[in-house]
């Protein structure tokens, strides 16, 4: 599956990245593999595949009990449900189809808005308890790198790196989702001075494979192989633990501009405009009226913390934010907003936001995601404007609104499949977002609208943030993924 080479130069430079990175007793085995040995306390892994059964330590539940994504709107009964608490747990797991039927599938905080987390019959095993970060590194390249487990939450990693001066470029809203997720899997967000997705800052990985070893790829060793495997939504295999590029923190200031126009193409045209003038540009679009909030981001110095000089403003301004997208951007279930401020400088770890799970009544946020080139950014919004009219005029139905992320493609190389896999560029998203997932007319909106940005736009969908997709709208290498971990909802978009 994954890419294999030269043994002997593979493994001395291995044993070199793995030696100046601080992989304690990495060792190379057969099939030029390193193993990691894990963080104490636990006792590192044995070495090579896991022979198993082998004692599994962690919280086992298999009396028929249901999971449920962050919105309530998809459910799953898995035969088994794990939570380890070690590597040779997750290893003990995998080498064990009779306690642990397949397909073996991990989540994190389950905040996916799509089926990616139904493994109905399977073992669904989830990473929160690994979420230790284990400290910050110099690698054989010179970077400084952060070496975190899977089941890490953004926040916590953001806080963490916070008060050390340090920051990932990555500082999308979404305090919950786990770093393991975000790193096989697809992400989005406005950064300053990077590409905008998380797995592209992620340098190198540790995953337990389909025979149950310890594996780690290296972009400075394996980068054709690390790629491809970050693209492969824990089908190759189970991510444990990551090293993620880390930078000095930097402020951000924030300029907040209302525009009104009287066509989509105009308005499209103005936020190329916003966005061209900014160093990093984030849109939230009321498409129906033709207006838009666009908050051009400038990289505003050094500094990790929001400074003294804009609170009590940007702390308002925060709780409001978190409050909006926690009930999926609805007008009127919240207090009035606080007015926007002109400009406002802060850190951006500090916008990140912890969202309480709702209830199935609550208002609670849903989206959809499509990622699109900026040079087709006026089609997509004539034709979305089209689109929306029509169906509002027929069943009295539109999303609450639009968000525009905007990301910098890297070379092909670096990300092969999926989003942001068309080179060098940027790519923006054309998101509709509503607050009922369950509503049947919003389904309706997204069922239809996935025909225009997939197939008349061109636009690519992710299977962790895009509902509905059908095999005609998604294709995922099937080199990428292995039995033991290929749920029936990813097995659909296999090719
Ligand atoms: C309120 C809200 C706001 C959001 N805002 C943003 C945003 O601004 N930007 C953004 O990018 N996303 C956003 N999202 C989407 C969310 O961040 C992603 O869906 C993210 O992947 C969720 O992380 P998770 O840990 O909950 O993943 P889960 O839903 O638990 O897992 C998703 C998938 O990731 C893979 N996976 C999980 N763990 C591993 C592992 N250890 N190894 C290999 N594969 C694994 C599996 O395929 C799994 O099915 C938002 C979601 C919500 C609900």
């Amino acid at each position: 599956m994954l890419d294999s080479a030269e043994p002997s130069r593979r493994a001395v430079l291995r044993a070199a990245v793995a030696t100046v990175a601080g992989m304690a007793a990495a060792s190379p085995v057969p099939h030029g593999q390193v193993l990691a040995a894990e963080p104490a306390p636990a006792a590192p892994p044995p070495p090579g595949p896991v022979l198993g059964p082998v004692p599994y330590q962690g919280l086992l539940e298999s009396e028929g009990h249901a999971y449920h994504n962050w919105g309530v709107s998809h459910e799953t009964k898995p035969a088994v449900y794990v939570e380890p608490i070690s590597y040779a747990d997750v290893q003990a797991v995998v080498v064990d189809p009779i306690r642990f039927p397949s397909p073996v599938s991990p989540v994190g905080s389950m905040l996916s808005v799509t089926r990616t987390i139904v493994n109905d019959g399977g073992t669904l095993l989830c990473t929160l308890k690994l979420s230790d970060i284990l400290g910050i590194e110099t690698d054989a390249a010179g970077r400084s790198v952060v070496r975190v487990q899977a089941g890490c939450r953004l926040k916590k990693l953001h806080l963490w790196l916070q008060s050390r001066g340090l920051e990932i470029p990555f500082q999308a809203e979404i305090g919950d989702a786990t770093v393991g997720s975000m790193a096989a899997g697809d992400s989005k967000d406005s950064s300053l001075g990077a590409a905008g997705y998380f797995s592209a800052g992620v340098v190198a990985v540790t995953y337990v494979d389909e025979q149950g070893a310890l594996v780690t790829l290296s972009d400075l060793v394996d980068e054709k192989a690390l790629a491809e495997f970050k693209c492969s939504y824990g089908l190759s295999g189970i991510i444990v633990e990551c090293l993620v590029e880390v930078r000095s923190a930097r402020l951000c200031r924030s300029r907040f501009t209302v525009v009104a126009e009287e066509s989509p193409q105009a308005l499209a045209a103005a936020i190329r405009r916003m966005h061209d003038e900014c160093d990093s540009l984030f849109v939230g679009v009321a498409l129906e009226s033709l207006q838009c909030v666009c908050d051009q981001r400038f990289s505003a110095g050094p500094g990790a913390m929001t400074p003294a000089a804009s609170q009590p403003v940007f702390d308002k301004m925060r709780r409001s934010r978190g409050l909006h997208i926690q009930h999926g951007l609805a007008p009127k279930t919240t207090a009035k907003p606080p007015p926007l401020p002109h400009e406002i400088v802060y850190s951006r770890a500090d916008m990140v936001n912890e969202y309480w799970r709702p209830k199935e009544d609550e208002p609670r946020l849903d989206f959809q995601y499509y990622e699109h080139d900026l040079s087709n950014l006026g089609r997509v919004m004539e034709e979305s404007y089209a689109f929306t009219k029509q169906f509002s005029k027929k069943h009295g139905f539109a999303p609450h609104e639009w968000v525009i992320y905007f990301v910098r493609r890297l070379p092909a190389t670096k990300k092969p499949y999926g989003l942001y896999s068309g080179g060098p560029g940027i790519s923006v998203s054309f998101d509709p977002t509503f607050s009922n997932p369950v509503d049947p007319l919003w389904q309706q909106f997204a069922k239809s609208y996935n025909q225009v940005a997939i197939h008349s736009l061109g636009g690519r969908a992710s299977p962790i943030q895009t509902q509905w997709l059908t095999p005609a709208d998604l294709t995922i290498p099937r080199k990428l993924a292995h039995d033991r971990f290929t749920t029936k909802y990813y097995a659909q978009f296999l090719g």
